[in-house]
């Protein structure tokens, strides 16, 4: 199956699901548990982790 990624319209988390190409229903956000969840079309190359990790260096990302 594929692995697609989502954002958290909420908290901005970028998380990845494993998800049947059939099924079209957004995720909770594993971090905030939000369900305001977008799918994103091309990858992205941070994960909430990392984002984390740049936060609290007090830098935003751009
Ligand atoms: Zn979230």
């Amino acid at each position: 199956m594929p692995i697609y990624e989502y954002k958290c319209n909420d908290c901005q988390c970028i998380f990845e699901q494993i998800k049947s190409i059939t099924d079209t229903s957004a995720p909770a956000c594993p971090q905030c548990n939000s369900e305001k969840t977008t799918r994103q079309l091309s990858p992205v190359n941070s994960l909430c982790d990392k984002l984390k990790s740049i936060a609290n260096k007090g830098s935003r990302f751009t």
